[in-house]
Parts: C-alpha cells; structure tokens; sequence
C-alpha cells in the first residue's frame, strides 16, 4: 500500500493540550507535518504548543461555531487542514443511579456532538478538495461495555457507529475516514484506575504511533494494543449473557469503580470545572 508523506502535511488536533492529543501532536511534528492544536484550556494548550513548536487555539469542540473558526483559523496559519484528528473526550467514572444530569450531557456533548461537529465541518472543507482524512478517538469502551462508565461506553459505541456510517456515506468524497480503538492509556483520563491484565495501560506515545501509522497507510480501524482487535471480535460475537458471565469472570465487571477516589477526584474535578465553561 502506498504511504502518505506527512511532510507538510497540515493536521489539526483535538484536545491536544495534554495526553493522547500531545502525544499526536508531538508524533505528526516529528514527521514534518505542520500541527495545529485545539483544547477547551486554552493556557496548557498554548503552553504545549511553545514546547512542540506548533500552533495552538482555545477551542470547545460542542461549540460548532467555534469549532469552523478554529478550523479556518488554522487554515489561515498553516494551510487547508489535510487531517483532522477527533480526540476531545472526557471520562467522568460513576455508577450511573449517582451520575448528575449535567455529566451525562457533557459528555454527550463532547464525546459525540463535538466528533460529529468535527467531522461535518471537515467534510465541507475537505470534499471541495477531494482529498483528507478524519481520525475519531473512539476506546475499547466503544466495542465493549464497562460498568462504571456506562454513559462514557455510550459515547464512545456511538462515534464508532458514526464513523462507520459516515465513511460509506461520503465513500466518494476523498476523504479517508479512521475510527481508532485505544484500551487503557496512561493520562489523566485513566489516572487512578487499576490496570488489568487483559487491558494493561500502554502509553500515549503508542497509541500517536497507531494513528499515524492510520493516516499514512489509510486504515480504516485501528486497536491499541492490536491484540485488542481479535478480543473485541470473539467478544462481540458472544451472546450477551455470556458477556456478561466473561466480564465477571475476569473481574472486569466493576474494574473502572475500584479507582483511588483521591486520584479520580482531582480529574473529575478538572473535568467538573469544563462543565461550567
Ligand atoms: P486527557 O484528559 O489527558 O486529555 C483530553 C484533552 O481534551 C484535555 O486537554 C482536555 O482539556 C481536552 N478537552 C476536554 N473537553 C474539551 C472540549 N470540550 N473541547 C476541546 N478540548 C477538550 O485524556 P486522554 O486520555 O488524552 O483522552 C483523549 C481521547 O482518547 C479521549 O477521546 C478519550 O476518550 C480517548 N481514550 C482515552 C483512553 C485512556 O485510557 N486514556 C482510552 C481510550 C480512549
């Protein structure tokens, strides 16, 4: 398969301040490309943006308005943007009777509205074009459901159906569209949560490799860890009360609600603190 060169190459990144959005960014610069990135805290991305050398803008992805203007502000700064890479998300974790109304909606509104809104606004600036690529950063949670973050696996089974169905409807347009899978990763989204040994924690850096590595050669869905790949394939294909019985047995059931609370709480505090914005 013919490979993309990223020289040059202008790539927009959501929530790129910190975590896996830094990692991408950090990955798509070393390749040569030209990164601008997005994130509802507009002072930590600026600050990475001085460290990685690239260009940075305040952006709330489920803001539409806001989010062409960063688009076509990047576009300003650094030419037409060639890749979008959806990766805004938020992971608040409680047992769903506790979680208040407004963290449902936020979420739904960042890791889903703020995917679709990206994409429908990628679409218009890249079809006239014929060419470009958009990247959703779906998870693991988006193929499997976890007790504990029952709305977040909503979010994230939905971008993936989104993705998918996009991607045929605009099969004609140029534009590559990639849904990526990452297990658990070690940033501030999963900080506190214990590993498991079916889902150890790989690092951003790993996951940025996998996306880069879609963009390039055009993958359509990529796991992280690969391996997770086949596992999500046998368990999808179980019935449900097997899955049921599978997540029990591994003792993955409940995984997500045996965090530290002290760690948990200074991301849930943060991520409260987007809420209000
Ligand atoms: P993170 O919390 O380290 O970084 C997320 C970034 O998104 C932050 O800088 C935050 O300020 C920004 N953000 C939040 N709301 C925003 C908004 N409305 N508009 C713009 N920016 C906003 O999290 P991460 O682990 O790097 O997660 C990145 C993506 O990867 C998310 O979509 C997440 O669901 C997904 N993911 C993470 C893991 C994991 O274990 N960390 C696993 C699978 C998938």
């Amino acid at each position: 398969m013919a490979k993309t060169n990223l020289t040059s190459r202008v790539v927009a990144v959501t929530g790129g301040a910190r975590g896996i959005g830094a990692a991408i960014a950090a990955a798509f610069i070393e390749a040569g490309a030209k990164v601008a990135i997005g994130d509802i805290d507009v002072h930590l991305a600026e600050k990475t943006a001085g460290a990685l050398g690239c260009w940075s803008a305040g952006l709330d992805v489920a803001d539409r308005a806001g989010f062409a203007e960063f688009l076509d502000s990047a576009a300003a700064a650094l030419g037409p943007v060639d890749v979008l890479i959806n990766n805004a998300g938020i992971m608040p974790v409680t047992p769903l009777v506790d979680e208040p109304a407004q963290s449902i909606q936020r979420q739904l509104a960042i890791n889903v509205t703020g995917v679709i809104y990206g994409t429908q606004l990628a679409i218009e600036r890249m079809a006239p074009r014929g060419t470009g690529h958009v990247v959703n950063i779906a998870s693991a949670a988006g193929r499997m459901g976890f007790g504990g973050v029952s709305t977040y696996s909503a979010t994230k089974f939905a971008v993936a159906g989104f993705t998918e169905a996009v991607a045929l409807e605009a099969a004609s347009s140029g534009i590559v569209f990639t849904t990526v899978y990452p297990g658990m990763v070690t940033t501030e989204l999963s900080a506190g949560i214990p590993d498991h040994w079916l889902m150890r924690s790989c690092s951003p850096e790993v996951v940025a490799a996998a996306v880069m590595d879609a963009v390039r050669r055009g993958r359509r869905s990529v796991y992280v860890p690969r391996r997770l790949g086949p596992v999500a394939a046998v368990y999808g294909a179980l019935p449900v009360r097997a899955r049921a019985a599978v997540m029990g047995l591994l003792g993955a059931d409940h995984r997500m609600l045996d965090g530290d609370a002290d760690i948990r709480q200074t991301y849930e505090s943060r991520v409260g603190k987007a809420h209000q914005t």
